[in-house]
This record gives C-alpha cells, structure tokens and sequence, in this order.
C-alpha cells in the first residue's frame, strides 16, 4: 500500500476529505469502498429499460444554507432549479406538506385566513399543554392537535419507526412546521437543487484526481488485501467513515439503526402520480411513500410511454442490512458515548460522517463536517506526525 492518507468510504465525507488532501496538500490518497460503486448513499444510476436517473438508496435532495459547502460543491456540477415539493394521500384524498394553509382548509373543509386558522389551531392543540407532554404523540398534538395529528403523524411515523407514538420520545417532533401560508416548498434553505448531470457524475468528477485512488469491492476489515485494518493501522494516517461499533468489533454493543426497503418497478405510462414524492400516511398502506424519479429532473427528455417508482418500507435494521437512520434510544446514546471514549485512544484515526459519528447527518451536513475535519482535525494530526518523525 503505497499512500499517505488511507480513507474507508467514498460518501461525501470520504470524498470531500480526499478531494481537500490531494489538491491542498499534495497527498497521495487511497480510498476504499466496500461497494461496487463510489459515493456512498448519494449514488445514483440511470434506471436501463428508460433511462431514468435512480437515486439507488432512497431519493435525495441537496439543499444547504451555508455558503462555504455551496461555493465548494459547485466545482464538481452545477444545480438545475428543482424545488421539492411533497405530498401525502390520507385516506384516499391528496393534500399538500408540510401542513400549511391549503392542507387545513382542505382538511376542515373551510376558507380560513392565517389569524383564523392559528386560532383554530390554537384551539385543538389546548387539549395538552405543551410543557406536559411527555412523548411524542402528545408532544404532537400539544403543537397541531388532535385530527391533524391522527391524520397527518400518527401512522405514517408509526410506519417509519415501528413503535407507538405514544412510546417515542416527545424530542423527536420538538417542532413540527405549520405554515400559515399556502407555501409549501418542503425546504427553506437559501439554496437548493438537483446536479444537472446526476449525483453520480458529481461524486466521480470528486475523486477524479492523479493523487487519488478509489478501490472498490474492498473491505477494510478484509485482513486479505495491503491496506486493510491490520496492514494500515499505525503505518498511515486513516480516515474511517464505516460503522463506529463495527471498528471497534462492538465491544460496546452494537448501535441501533433504521433501514428501508425498495421495491422498483416500470410502469406503462409516461406519469404515474403527477410529482415526485407521495407520502402515504394511513396504516393500512404497508409503505410510506412512493418515488417517481422523472419529476425530479422535468428538464430531461424521458421517454413519455414509461417511468420508474419506488416504494419506499421502513424496519429496524439487523447486522446484515443498510444502516439508513440512527435509532437513538437512550441505550443508543450511552453506547455512543463510550464509543467516543475509545475513539480517543486511536490517535491516527479521524473518524467522520454519519456512520463514523452515528449521526443523521444531510448531504451539506457531510460535505460541512468534512471541510471543517480537514482545516482543524486532520492538519494537525498530519502535522503532529510529521513532527514526530523528524
Ligand atoms: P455514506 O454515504 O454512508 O458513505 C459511507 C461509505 O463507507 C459507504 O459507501 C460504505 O460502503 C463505506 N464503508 C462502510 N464500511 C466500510 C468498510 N468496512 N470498508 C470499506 N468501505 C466501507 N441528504 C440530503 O442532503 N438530502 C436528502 O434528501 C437525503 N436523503 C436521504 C435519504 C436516505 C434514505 C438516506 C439514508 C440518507 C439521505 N440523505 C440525504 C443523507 C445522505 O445520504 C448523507 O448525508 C451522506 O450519504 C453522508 O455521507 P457519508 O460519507 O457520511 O456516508
Ligand atoms: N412525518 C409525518 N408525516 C409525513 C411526513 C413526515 O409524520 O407525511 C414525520 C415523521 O415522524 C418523520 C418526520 O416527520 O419521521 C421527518 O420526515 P421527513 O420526510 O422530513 O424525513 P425523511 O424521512 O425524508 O428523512
């Protein structure tokens, strides 16, 4: 293994650290992946049959307000102008998300203006003051009462996490948006867009650099290959991006995740549901929504007789399965923190991005995190090395 930074993972946080240490530093820099493909859970392809870009672990929407990542990221894509949007279908009628003024006039029937409906909110959610809730499904209708929270909340996020409301903890939904507008852009970043050549043409044009060496189908923990675990520990500086309990062989039990389900299918028509996202939110719906990924780019030319979707399932996750959402019960957390305890003895390893750190982290989250690992974590600890070596 000829390198001076080894990276296990090639997500955005991976990449962004490679991209920051070939081109800043001069370093050589060999990233592993244990996929077939680079970029993590941004990865996308075009779907063969029509053409259409799939986002293959769930879609995504890039969005940010902070101005270092949007200046950083546009060197590798430019962003075409989609705004996302959502729906939900409750009860066999659409109505618009996040609730805003169209989807309780829809909902009551009614004509209300904004003071009318804060007022009739006000009303519904007077049932529990909010200091006295204490989970989440009181937490809920201390903030939007009742009928929109059984709606609305109860089942679809009984589907996403598989436990009562009643038995999640009332932080989950510390504030659920209710706009007293018709406005329902589903983000309110100042910058938002979809990479005009796809997720995976950006990702590549990231580690697309003479210093840069993306090995794929590679596991780190594989003690068979140069720069595994054993090979590269102590020897060259490491940035880990996998699993936190699974580098540390779960000696402190393993951390709990959320992981979905895809089920894709080509359907004959050139539109199945008008736009590209439907939330379902009833229970006897076994998915929570459903993804038709040509609406997320109207600016391509599709073919008009066919079009993908994606059904989208939620379930706890076993060791084999993708780790999409950290759970984060209270048990998790204290793991967590023991964990944090025994990164701090391993000196030659940064460890970042949402495995590394079991953290929800978005896009922007990752690409931020990284530049600012980069600038105050990983210079100083290459510095600190090449002081020692001297
Ligand atoms: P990852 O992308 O998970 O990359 C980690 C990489 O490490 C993986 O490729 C993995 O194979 C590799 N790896 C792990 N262990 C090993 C090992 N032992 N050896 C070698 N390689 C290893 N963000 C948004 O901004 N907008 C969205 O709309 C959005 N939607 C999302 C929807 C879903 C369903 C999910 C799960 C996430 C979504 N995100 C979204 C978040 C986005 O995916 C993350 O911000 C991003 O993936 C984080 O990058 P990362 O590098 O930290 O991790
Ligand atoms: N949520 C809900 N009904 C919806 C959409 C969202 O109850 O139709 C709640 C649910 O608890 C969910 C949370 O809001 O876990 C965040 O949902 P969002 O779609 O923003 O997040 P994502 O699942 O895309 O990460």
């Amino acid at each position: 293994m000829k390198c001076d930074l080894l990276i296990v993972g090639s997500g955005f946080f991976g990449l962004t650290i490679a991209e920051r240490a070939a081109t800043q530093l001069g370093l050589k820099v060999l990233v592993l992946d244990r996929r077939h493909h680079i970029g993590g859970n941004a990865y996308s392809e075009n779907e063969p049959e029509t053409g259409i870009e799939v986002h293959r672990y769930g879609a995504h929407l890039f969005h940010t307000s902070n101005t270092t990542v949007w200046d950083y990221v546009q060197q590798f894509t430019a962003f075409t102008s989609y705004q996302h949007r959502v729906y939900t279908n409750h009860r066999g009628e659409v109505y618009p998300l996040p609730i805003n003024l169209g989807t309780i006039n829809q909902f009551f029937r009614s004509a209300h203006g904004p003071d009318a409906a804060r007022r009739l909110i006000a009303e519904q959610a007077a049932e529990i003051p909010t200091g006295e809730a204490s989970n989440l499904e009181e937490k809920a209708i201390s903030l939007i009462g009742r009928p929109l929270y059984e709606a609305f909340i109860r089942d679809y996020t009984a589907k996403q996490w598989q436990t009562d409301p009643r038995e999640l903890p009332a932080e989950v939904i510390s504030r659920l948006p209710v706009r007293y507008t018709y406005g329902n852009r589903y983000f309110n970043d100042t910058f938002e867009g979809l990479p005009v050549d796809g997720y995976t043409a950006w990702l590549t044009r990231m580690a697309d650099h003479p210093n840069i060496e993306v090995r794929l189908e590679t596991d780190f923990f594989d003690e068979s290959h140069d720069a595994s675990r054993g090979a590269a520990l102590g020897r060259v500086p490491i940035v880990y991006t996998g699993p936190v309990d699974r580098y540390f062989g779960y000696a402190e039990g393993e951390l709990g995740w959320r992981t979905l389900d895809f089920e894709q299918e080509v359907l004959p028509t050139g539109d199945f549901q008008g736009t590209s996202v439907m939330n379902y939110a009833d229970a006897d719906v076994p998915y929570t929504r459903i993804h038709e990924f040509r609406h997320f780019h109207p600016e391509r030319e599709y073919p008009n007789d066919r079009t993908v979707v994606m059904r989208e399932f939620s379930r706890f996750a076993t060791r084999g399965d993708e780790p999409y959402y950290p759970v984060n019960t209270p048990e998790d957390r204290a793991r967590l923190l023991r964990y944090r305890e025994l990164m701090k003895g391993e000196q030659d390893v940064l460890f970042g991005g949402r495995l590394g750190t079991y953290q929800y982290l978005d896009m922007h989250m990752a690409i931020g995190s990284a530049l600012s690992a980069f600038d105050n974590k990983l210079v100083p600890m290459l510095s600190g090395r090449a002081e020692a070596a001297s």
